[in-house]
């Protein structure tokens, strides 16, 4: 691994996805879907698969007793790059998704009673959406919208003033995966809290981008998916408050989350193994510890220095061509949206990709942010650890030549 300048990382060597199938530098921009991962992530998984490969907690042999130990220090990895009191907060999922559903359904669907109110943000994710409906449909609750301000980030004055005691759960993202936004998690958490409610955060976006410290952040549930950290699909973490995990009850039912099975009556196994029914995703874990040791080795500020300042270069760049218009803050954290006047985002995908460049088109599930910026879909260019100068370049070209054709 070779790390760059403080602001300049050259990491691209350490990926091979970011060749095309001619070995041909590929221009990745949509870090934001799902990041390429690094040759030691590979080999790491590769490895887990092959010479160490076994289950885990059950296993009376030697290489499971290994692969268990490995599958409980990786948890202890996780705890310290987040910032948890206890590895035991720590509760290993598929994805920020399946950690929203899990708190949405066995914190909130425990705790919220008709009249009771959840307060979300008009820039989240569907992910962060979709499971609060269904919960406050059950209970009787409502949910309630955080506006924007004018630059698109979440408004806290706003959220401030429409806080009632009513409120029991705030849920809200930390980076917006389509303006790049950058989200006060500790002020809002303060906001929360004064009202009596807990907060969410859905940290997909921040966690490959931002040193994360859930203590110092003051929260009391932070999702993340692993592959949007340079690490496997299918893995995820849910950290929650020891206190708050160990009043949840189960998520899913079935083996490894148990104390005690009779007919007659279950005993459950205490957090966070209450919570991982079945046999879990193994070398997922591997590979999730793999990738935080690789941008922990680079260092998250140093990778967070590093996407500002491209995304603050494309945003320039692009807001000198005529007919551009580009969404969300200054200070957005390596994710930028934009649409080219009078050009489908999905035309403009399909002439980048004729010249190596990948970028998203689409509503990047936000369909309520899209109705709030007035468009259908947007074009979005996100950036990695890995990305570069050249990637810039060529993205701006890519829409020069776009706007050339329908110029
Ligand atoms: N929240 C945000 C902000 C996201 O960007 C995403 C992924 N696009 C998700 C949640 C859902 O993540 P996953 O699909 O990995 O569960």
């Amino acid at each position: 691994m070779t790390v760059g300048t403080f602001d300049r990382l050259d990491l691209r060597h350490d990926f091979p996805g970011l060749l095309d199938g001619n070995g041909v530098d590929w221009h990745y921009l949509d870090s934001a879907a799902t990041a390429q991962k690094p040759q030691a992530v590979i080999d790491a998984i590769a490895r887990a698969y092959g010479v160490d490969y076994a289950t885990v907690h059950r296993g009376v042999y030697e290489r499971s007793a290994n692969m268990t130990l490995a599958y409980e220090a990786a948890r202890r990895t996780v705890a310290h790059f987040i910032g948890a009191a206890s590895d035991s907060e720590i509760v290993y999922v598929r994805g920020a998704t399946e950690g929203i559903n899990l708190v949405a359904q066995c914190w909130a669907g425990e705790q919220l009673k008709a009249g009771d109110r959840i307060l979300l943000s008009m820039l989240e994710h569907h992910s962060n959406i979709v499971p609060w409906q269904m919960v406050a449909e059950k209970a009787g609750a409502q949910v309630d919208v955080v506006p924007l301000t004018a630059d698109g980030k979440i408004d806290l004055d706003a959220m401030a003033a429409m806080i009632t005691p009513q409120h029991k759960m705030v849920a809200l993202a930390h980076v917006s995966n389509v303006l790049g936004s950058v989200l006060d998690v500790r002020r809002a958490a303060d906001i929360a809290h004064s009202a009596g409610a807990k907060i969410l955060i859905d940290g997909c976006q921040a966690v490959p981008r931002l040193a994360v410290d859930v203590q110092g952040l003051d929260c009391d549930f932070y999702v993340f998916s692993a592959h949007k950290l340079y690490g496997p699909t299918g893995i995820g973490v849910l950290w929650a408050r020891q206190e708050l995990l160990d009043a949840m009850p189960p998520y899913q039912g079935g083996g490894s989350m148990i104390d005690k099975v009779t007919f007659e009556r279950t005993t459950y196994a205490p957090a966070p193994t209450r919570f991982e029914a079945g046999t879990p995703h193994i070398v997922g874990v591997v590979g999730l510890s793999a990738a935080i040791d690789y941008v922990q080795a680079i260092g998250l500020d140093a990778v967070h220095a590093h996407e500002c300042a491209l995304a603050g270069k494309a945003r320039s760049a692009l807001e000198k061509l005529n007919s551009v218009r580009v969404f969300g803050p200054e200070d957005s954290a390596g994710i930028l949206s934009f649409e080219v006047e009078g050009v489908h985002p999905h035309d403009v995908g399909t002439i980048l990709d004729e010249t190596g460049v990948a970028i998203r088109a689409g509503h990047h599930c936000a369909q309520p942010l899209m109705r709030h910026l007035g468009v259908e879909a947007t074009a979005r260019a996100s950036f990695g650890l890995y990305s570069d100068e050249g990637d810039v370049d060529a993205l701006v070209k890519g829409i020069e030549r776009v706007r050339k054709i329908f110029g």
